[in-house]
């Protein structure tokens, strides 16, 4: 591969994960509004007394993400959303891509 087929892939990559994290960009309220549906209440599972809370982005506003490496594959892995019970800490994953198309249904 040459130097510039690479910094063009590199450059696709980069679009193609731009446009990933901006569909899976939604306000905490959305995901608030979610995990209520799912679970109204929220209430913590493990404690049975705290609520579970969307955790915010860095920048804050959307819901935060995090993403786990896919073992051997680069480049490739699995979204999150989290949701951490405000009195003990306990923290859900959620399937970014599921809750996002769970999401758009809604309405
Ligand atoms: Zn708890």
């Amino acid at each position: 591969m040459s130097e510039k087929q690479q910094t063009e892939n590199e450059a696709t990559e980069e679009e193609l994960l731009s446009a990933r994290v901006k569909r899976l960009q939604v306000p905490r309220e959305a995901l608030r509004d979610y995990l209520d549906r799912m679970r109204p209440g929220r209430r913590c599972t493990f404690c049975e007394t705290g609520l579970y809370e969307a955790a915010p982005a860095p920048n804050g506003g959307t819901a935060g993400l995090v993403s786990t490496p896919v073992p051997h594959i680069s480049g490739l892995g699995v979204w999150f959303y989290s949701a951490t019970c405000t009195i003990c800490g306990d923290t859900r994953l959620f399937h970014a891509n599921m809750v996002r198309n769970a999401m758009s249904e809604e309405h």
